[in-house]
């Protein structure tokens, strides 16, 4: 097949070389790559449900890295990424139109803002004889290659797993390209936005944070290598659902969200790691976590927009919540009547981070103690996550909410009764709360 002259990678939630479909897939198929990175104005700037901005400081600074890792990767590879601001939907279109590309090569995302986008795309690319074509790259497993199709996608867990973990195999993740072809065309490559492009200062790192994340794809591989070289892996089962530390849990979930890190390859690694150390109660362990992973995800495709909405999955209220501001900021601010909540908020507040139980703890007491409207914490959470990914958070709080796809998961905890088990010390208390914040 004759090759194409120029192709455009639209480089999405998939900042990384390895394992990228549509980039090796464009490599395969032209006679030049362009990759593109365009800074969503309306997801950067944009106003959540709450009135917050759609995209807090501590993820805003963490994409700003890892796209500024993506562009030191193609220079050294003698090309560029093109960056951009504004909207993808006309910022591609102006730059296939400049450069007379005949295709944009992209990931598909598949929830409803992101869909629209890319539907506006590829209208604007046909009024030039370009067009767009869609690859995978953001789940462990291919949908085609799952035993149902997404619309009879199980919603229990358990069925989901049964049907999937031992018949579907992982597929090979993609080479990282080494070389490209130099550009034939001049291009005005872009400058890279700085934090305050996005109405947010400069910022020191807190010191607290038992990992300072930086962005990219080199510093997620470092991550990768010495969470599961260092063996910390091992203890995984046992210590996932601490509070706290550095090595409790991988903390590889900012880069799996921004896509510097492939779901496929962490499992390669894994794979290595057990035939080097035997398969175990915690591999398998964190092997189902990125299964949890699809399965949000494939939720998040199956139930569309309902994951947004207050009926949520179910469709139907399950409980007396109430909008109520107030209490929304008493949580926010980590002012509330439990000390244990309110350090969890405030870590959450000073570095965008917060464990899988922190997690669970301060979204159940959200809506099981103060009785506040489940979406308005998926939307703070939206705003201040370092790791925000759509389909994680928001079936996930729909299940707190009790409209999530499987209403068994619905379990209110007992917040005295975790801190004496969880932080029996009161270590995590202290190195979090700000004594003005020790309670309402
Ligand atoms: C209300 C609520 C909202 C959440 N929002 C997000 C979100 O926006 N983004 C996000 O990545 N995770 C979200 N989670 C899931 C989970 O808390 C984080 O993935 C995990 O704490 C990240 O830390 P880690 O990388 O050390 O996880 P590890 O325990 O090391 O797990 C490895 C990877 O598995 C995946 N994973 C683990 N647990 C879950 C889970 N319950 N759901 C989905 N994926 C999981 C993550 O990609 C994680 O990086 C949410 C959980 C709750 C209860």
């Amino acid at each position: 097949m004759k090759k194409a002259k120029r192709i455009i990678v639209w480089f999405r939630k998939d900042l990384r070389l390895h394992d990228n479909e549509a980039l090796t897939q464009a490599l395969a198929n032209s006679e030049e790559v362009i990759p593109v990175y365009v800074f969503n104005s309306e997801k950067l700037m944009g106003e959540t449900l709450i009135g917050y901005q759609k995209t807090g400081k501590h993820r805003a600074k963490f994409l700003l890295e890892s796209v500024a890792a993506l562009r030191a990767d193609f220079r050294a590879l003698g090309i560029d990424l093109v960056i951009r601001f504004g909207k993808p939907e006309e910022e591609i279109f102006e730059l296939a139109k400049a450069t007379e590309a005949n295709w944009v090569y992209a990931n598909m995302e598949r929830t409803q803002d992101e869909v629209q986008v890319q539907n506006a795309l590829e209208k604007n690319l046909w009024s030039i004889g370009s067009e767009i074509q869609f690859f995978r790259g953001k789940m462990l497993y291919y949908t085609q290659d799952l035993p149902f199709p997404i619309s009879h996608s199980p919603d229990i867990f358990n069925s989901f797993r049964k049907e999937v973990e031992r018949f579907v195999p992982v597929r090979t993740p993609f080479d990282t390209p080494q070389i490209f072809p130099k550009w034939s065309t001049a291009i005005e490559v872009g400058e890279l936005p700085a934090l305050t492009d996005f109405g947010h200062q400069p910022f020191e790192p807190d010191e607290r944070n038992y990992l300072p994340f930086v962005g990219g794809e080199a510093a997620g591989l470092a991550r990768l290598e010495t969470y599961f070289g260092e063996r910390h892996l091992e203890q995984y089962r046992k210590q996932h659902l601490e509070l706290q530390g550095l090595n409790n849990s991988s903390k590889l979930s900012p880069w799996l969200a921004l896509g510097c890190l492939s779901p496929k390859l962490v499992c390669t690694r894994i794979k290595a790691y057990e035939d080097q150390h035997k398969s175990n109660k915690s591999t398998q362990e964190f092997l189902l976590e990125l299964l949890v992973r699809d399965y949000l995800r494939l939720m998040g495709k199956k139930y569309g927009k309902c994951i947004f909405e207050e009926g949520g999955i179910l469709g139907r209220e399950t409980k007396s919540l109430v909008a109520d501001e107030e209490k929304l900021q008493q949580w926010i601010a980590g002012k509330t009547e439990q000390p244990l909540i309110n350090a969890c908020m405030q870590q959450l507040a000073a570095v965008g981070y917060l464990s899988a139980k922190g997690r669970q703890l301060v979204s159940s007491y959200l809506v099981n103690d103060m009785h506040v409207d489940w979406r308005m914490g998926a939307a703070y959470f939206q705003y201040i996550l370092i790791d925000y990914d759509i389909c994680s958070n928001w079936v996930n709080w729909n299940i707190v909410g009790g409209v999530g796809p499987d209403p068994k998961d619905d379990k209110a905890l007992t917040i005295e009764n975790q801190q004496k088990k969880l932080d029996p010390q009161g270590e995590y208390l202290a190195r979090w709360l700000t004594d003005s914040l020790q309670g309402a």
